[in-house]
Parts: structure tokens; C-alpha cells; sequence
């Protein structure tokens, strides 16, 4: 007698893919290359033409008034940050559905971050629950800051923030990392909104990002704001003092305590050349989304994401969130699901609190923010990049929907 309990534990995989689809691979064509060797040919590597030139292009197609390139956008949250005045003895307000980076640079000013609770169609910052956190806060601290964080690409609710914001006197710092380009009832996110409180924005540039140098962020704001940004971006140096002095190039002055915050010429050729693409690279990540969302939306197990009426999102990333309802297996199971199927995937965010050190430090437990706890043991992203090949994106929605067939409840 042949025992074939073993055999039936074998489920045969019909497997299209020879190769993983990786997560994420970047755009770079012969302009950013041409670009690079330009630069290494000029003589001139650091922060110099090519990120004047490159950070100018950038504020005109976010319609900023000024603009600061910076070594990443976490430079540019805290050079923002300081640059709106805040400090310890300050609150901080901001969204538990972020990178570590969102947390790490109120902390840096020896503020104290507060985590506000989220709005379950977008995963973005509850105004609502933004405006109770404001009246909670101890009359010994000052409210001084909110960090919006445009996740996935969607822009927040800029309106009601920045109605709050003026109210109690709060500066708004945009973690737009995900949101380029985008734009809230046809204010391109990067542009300034009050005249009453500090309103910047910073960019990533990161490998992942939508316009990707691999290192890199832009800060952008009103001029006095990017000024006092600039010093402090460069261990507080400032070169008024040559103009000052009639003196020669040498002349200098250390007027605070800074930092190293520079942004290179290397950099900023790759991004002139991908500022350029832009438009073309957006296009592509639409065509994309467009064919997940008609693939997703009408299957019970899936919610696919919202897009509000009053928004261009950027479409950094396609969440997906799973009815776990309908499904035998859990999030977890559906990524291992996935990965059988030669799809990699990714979870955006792990909650602020669940870490370890956040925590501690904020004094939260996994549960303490019902709308972003509830929602985190279900979402996952998927591969969103333009370098995928429609056969990719094909292979992509047949695994999804081959897991979510197979382990159906
Ligand atoms: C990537 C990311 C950042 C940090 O960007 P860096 O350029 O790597 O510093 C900040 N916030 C969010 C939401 C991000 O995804």
C-alpha cells in the first residue's frame, strides 16, 4: 500500500515565473547616466551648478517658492523642524502609520512626538483626532508642530490641518517622502499654504522613491525658512560675513549649532535627469495601479485603495488590504503565499508603537490606536514600479488572485 497522505501535502504550484520579481527596481535611463559623467568630468562633485540648477527645476514643479536640497528627507524633516523653532518642551504631532524617520526627527529637537490616530480610508492623520490630542496636551508643554505624512502617495487632509495648524499656532512640516507629484484641491503638495505659521515640505530621493537618486531630499518653504534651513544644513555656517567684510572667499561665520546635511552634484545630475522622466515615470505607475484596481476591486477578499476626489495621489505604493474574513490564511501566510509565487512584497508601515524603542519612549502599546492597529495585521504592498514589464504586472495579479482562490474561506 503507497501511503499518499505525504503526496497530498504537496500542492503543485503552476509557476510562470523563472525569476523573482523583485520589490522594487529603479528607472535609470542614459539621460541620468549622460548626467553623471557630465559631472565627473566637471571637476565639481559636491553641492555646487548641478544642485542649484536641479533644486531650482524642482521648486518650479512643485510650485515652491524656494527650495534646499538636502542628503535625505530626514535632514529635511528635522532642518524643517528647527527652522519652525521647535525645540524641548515642545509637542510634536504626527501619524503611527510612517518610517521611523517621521518619529526620529522630533526626538532629534528634544521635543516629545505624540501619535495621532489615523483615517481608515487613507491611513493618513485624523484631523478629528489631531484636534483632541491638541486639547490633551499638558498646559506645560506648547504644541508647537504637526508632521503630515502623505502615505502611499495620497495626500492628507490639507485643508483641515492647516485650519488647526493656524488655530493653535502649530508649524506644518509635510513628510511628503511618498508624495511626488501630488496635489490637495489644486495645491501642488510642496507649495506654501499660511502666510500665519512656518508650512515646509520635504522629499525623499531615496533608491525606493518615485524620483530616485538613491541618497537625497529637497526641503522646500518660504524663503526665510529655507535661509535658516541653509545654515543650520551646514554646521550653521554662514558666508554673509565675506559680503560683510569686502574680504576674500575665506571669510566665514559659525552663527548656531549645525549639521552635515549637503546634497552632491553626483546626486543632483541623476536628478535633473529623473525630474525630466518624471511625468513619463508617473504615467507608467498609473497604467500600472489601473490594471490592479480593475483586477482587485470586485473580489470579496480585497479592499483596494481610495483615491479621494480632491486629490492627485503620487502612487508610490499600491496597498492592498485583505477581508481576512474571507480568507483561511492570514496576512503573514499571504505574503509567504506570494513569495512561493516569485512575488516579493512589502508591509508599509509597521506602526510607530509596535517598535520596540517607540514604545518605550512614547509610552504606547500595540492597541492604543484602535483605527491603525486594527488595520495593520491586514495591508501589504505590492510591486509598483515603472521598470515592470506588463508580463510582470500580469504575473502579479495572477499570484494574488490564484492565493486569495486557493485559500478562500
Ligand atoms: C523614505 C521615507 C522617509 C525618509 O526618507 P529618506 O530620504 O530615506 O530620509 C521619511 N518618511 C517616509 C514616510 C518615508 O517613506
Amino acid at each position: 500500500m503507497t501511503d499518499t497522505s505525504a503526496d497530498q501535502n504537496i500542492e503543485v504550484l503552476d509557476l510562470r515565473r523563472s525569476e523573482p520579481l523583485p520589490f522594487h527596481r529603479p528607472s535609470i535611463s542614459d539621460l541620468e547616466i549622460a548626467g553623471v559623467v557630465d559631472t565627473l568630468k566637471s571637476g565639481w562633485l559636491t553641492t555646487g551648478p548641478k544642485t542649484q540648477q536641479f533644486t531650482e527645476a524642482f521648486s518650479e514643479a512643485v510650485d515652491a517658492p524656494a527650495g534646499l536640497a538636502v542628503s535625505s528627507c530626514t535632514a529635511g524633516l528635522h532642518l524643517g523642524l528647527l527652522a519652525a523653532g521647535v525645540g524641548p518642551g515642545d509637542v510634536v504631532y504626527t501619524t503611527p502609520i510612517t518610517f521611523a524617520a517621521s518619529v526620529q526627527v522630533i526626538l532629534h529637537t528634544g521635543a516629545r512626538a505624540v501619535l495621532v490616530d489615523v483615517q481608515a480610508d487613507t491611513l493618513n492623520i485624523d484631523p478629528t483626532a489631531l484636534e483632541a490630542a491638541i486639547a490633551q496636551t499638558p498646559s506645560s508643554e506648547r504644541p508647537a508642530a504637526v508632521i503630515p505624512v502623505h502615505f502611499a502617495g495620497h495626500p492628507c487632509d490639507m485643508g483641515e490641518i492647516l485650519a488647526l495648524a493656524e488655530h493653535h499656532g502649530l508649524a506644518v512640516i509635510e513628510d511628503a517622502a511618498h508624495a511626488l507629484p501630488a496635489s490637495h484641491q489644486g495645491h501642488p503638495t510642496g507649495s506654501v499654504r499660511s502666510s500665519l505659521v512656518p508650512h515646509l515640505t520635504a522629499f525623499s530621493f531615496y533608491a525606493t522613491k518615485n524620483l530616485a537618486v538613491g541618497e537625497g531630499g529637497m526641503l522646500t518653504g518660504a524663503p526665510e525658512h529655507i535661509e535658516t534651513s541653509k545654515v543650520l544644513s551646514l554646521h550653521g555656517m554662514s558666508r554673509d560675513a565675506w559680503k560683510r567684510y569686502q574680504g576674500g572667499s575665506w571669510v566665514y561665520d559659525i552663527q548656531a549649532e549645525g549639521f552635515k546635511y549637503n546634497f552632491t552634484d553626483i546626486g543632483a545630475a541623476i536628478g535633473l535627469g529623473q525630474l525630466a522622466r518624471l511625468p513619463e515615470l508617473q504615467a507608467r505607475r498609473l497604467e500600472i495601479v489601473n490594471r490592479y484596481q480593475a483586477a482587485f476591486g470586485d473580489v470579496s477578499s480585497f479592499q483596494t485603495p481610495t483615491v479621494r476626489s480632491d486629490v492627485e495621489t503620487a502612487w508610490h505604493l499600491y496597498v492592498l488590504r485583505l477581508e481576512l474574513d474571507t480568507l483561511t490564511i492570514d496576512r503573514a501566510q499571504f505574503i509567504t503565499e506570494l513569495d512561493r509565487r516569485m512575488i516579493a512584497t512589502s508591509v508599509h508601515f509597521i506602526p510607530i508603537h509596535h517598535h520596540s524603542h517607540f514604545g518605550k519612549t512614547l509610552d504606547l502599546e500595540p492597541g492604543d490606536l484602535p483605527v491603525a492597529d486594527g488595520e495593520f495585521p491586514r495591508y501589504f504592498s505590492l510591486p509598483l514600479y515603472p521598470a515592470m514589464t506588463d508580463q510582470d504586472i500580469d504575473d502579479v495579479v495572477d499570484a494574488v488572485l490564484d492565493v486569495a482562490a486557493t485559500h478562500r474561506r
